[in-house]
């Protein structure tokens, strides 16, 4: 209770003095989902506001449960940073064949006894039917679809169907390729089987390309599915993002500077020893540090100043984007007159010289105007797309269609 009191005496000063500050103690880390606000009492995941005293929601474990002796030895180290959920998993969807799947049903037993011991509440991955029927009969507190599940509409609805009428908090990862509306239908599905205990968890998606991370964060998503439902809780799973233990602090103050509600982070007393995930999983000493070194920043609605700057900034942007549009419209009309002439002169629509020329000059202009060369490439590819497709559409036989 003390550090929770700590946490709201701190965040209520934040809001006195009105600046970022930095809550750089190591005690600062939830005791028990206690929310102190309206309807989140009720939540099993709460809505972080920590500007209001609700903390970030912490989901901490190891990636699999392996032994009861090394998990005992994990949660020995982790119960004295007071986790709001213990994550263990039990059946692990790999990759490959040949590595370690996970300690299967009977790990429940000793997963459930220990955490229960210390007063700690738990949560399993679930992917079929006869798992969440285990994990019921186990009594767990929660359950996660993991990303491999999320991704498959039949599973998620099977279930669902053994989670009706239990009540169970799930916690849905986002699915392995980048898709809102598949991460929206679990949800949707989840509902439909009156579950209405739910929280999302962002852990990245399957990068295509050689990429600096093991899933691809494209905020973009999450971002947007937090528009669309901004009722449910949104975590982050850095250790999943990341793939890289020496990265997770970092990734766990982007999420809580992109306004996420928690965060779920793998665990291990010993990583380089773990069965599964070695890369990437903290040890309790790490978490403690990572979780101690956060910045919660809070928006400042008293101070005038402030208010007037930004007001101003974000005018001359409203203006700026006004003529960006004014000239991408007229750039669009020229591409159309572009179309006419090569419809009338039979010409190709498209011109892999000229395609070739604009992107080396562009690129060429856009550097030296300091803009970053990937924006830049998806910004002319949208433009030229979308230039390729008028003039297809004027080619159709049917097209008299001016922009
Ligand atoms: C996990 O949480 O250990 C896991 C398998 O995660 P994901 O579904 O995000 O790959
Ligand atoms: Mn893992």
């Amino acid at each position: 209770m003390v550090r929770y009191t700590n946490f709201l005496l701190k965040a209520v000063l934040s809001s006195i003095h009105q600046r970022t500050i930095s809550l750089q103690h190591p005690d600062l880390v939830p005791v028990n989902p206690e929310p102190i606000l309206g309807k989140s009492e009720q939540a099993f995941f709460p809505k972080a506001h920590p500007d209001q005293g609700v903390r970030p929601f912490l989901v901490a474990g190891p990636c699999s449960a392996e032994t009861p002796e090394r998990f005992e030895t994990t949660l020995d180290g982790l119960a004295p940073l007071a986790p709001d959920l213990v994550r263990a998993g039990i059946w692990k969807p790999r990759t490959r064949p040949d590595r370690f799947e996970g300690v299967g049903a009977e790990g429940l037993v000793w997963v459930r006894e220990l955490t229960q011991r210390r007063g700690l509440r738990l949560a399993v991955e679930v992917a079929q039917p006869s798992q969440v029927e285990q994990a019921l009969l186990h009594g767990v507190d929660a359950v996660w679809l993991g990303a491999r599940t999320t991704v498959n509409p039949f599973l998620v609805d099977e279930i669902g169907r053994v989670l009706a009428g239990t009540g169970m908090p799930v916690l849905l990862k986002n699915p392995i390729n980048p898709d809102l509306e598949l991460w929206l239908g679990a949800i949707e599905r989840m509902e439909r089987w009156g579950l209405t205990q739910l929280a999302l968890v962002h852990r990245g998606f399957s990068p295509f390309e050689p990429s600096p991370y093991r899933n691809m964060p494209q905020w973009e998503i999450p971002i947007e599915l937090r528009r669309r439902r901004p009722d449910l809780p949104m975590y982050c799973d850095p250790s999943h993002i990341t793939g890289n233990a020496q990265l997770v602090p970092e990734f766990a103050q982007i999420a809580l500077d992109l306004c996420y509600d928690g965060w779920m982070l793998e665990v291990h007393h010993s990583p380089s020893d773990a069965w599964s995930d070695a890369g990437q999983q903290l040890t309790p000493d790490q978490l403690r540090d990572t979780l101690g070194g956060m910045t919660f920043r809070f928006n400042d609605p008293e101070n005038q100043e402030l208010a007037a700057q930004l007001q101003e900034l974000r005018a001359q942007v409203d203006r700026l984007d006004h003529d960006l549009l004014e000239l991408m419209s007229q750039r669009l009309k020229l591409s159309h007159r572009l179309g006419t002439l090569k419809k009338e002169y039979d010409l190709p629509i498209l011109q892999p010289k000229r395609w070739e020329q604009i992107l080396e000059t562009r690129h060429r202009e856009g550097a030296s105007m300091g803009l970053n060369l990937s924006f830049l490439n998806k910004w002319l590819q949208l433009m030229h797309q979308e230039s390729i497709q008028r003039q297809l559409d004027m080619y159709r036989p049917d097209s008299s269609k001016t922009p």
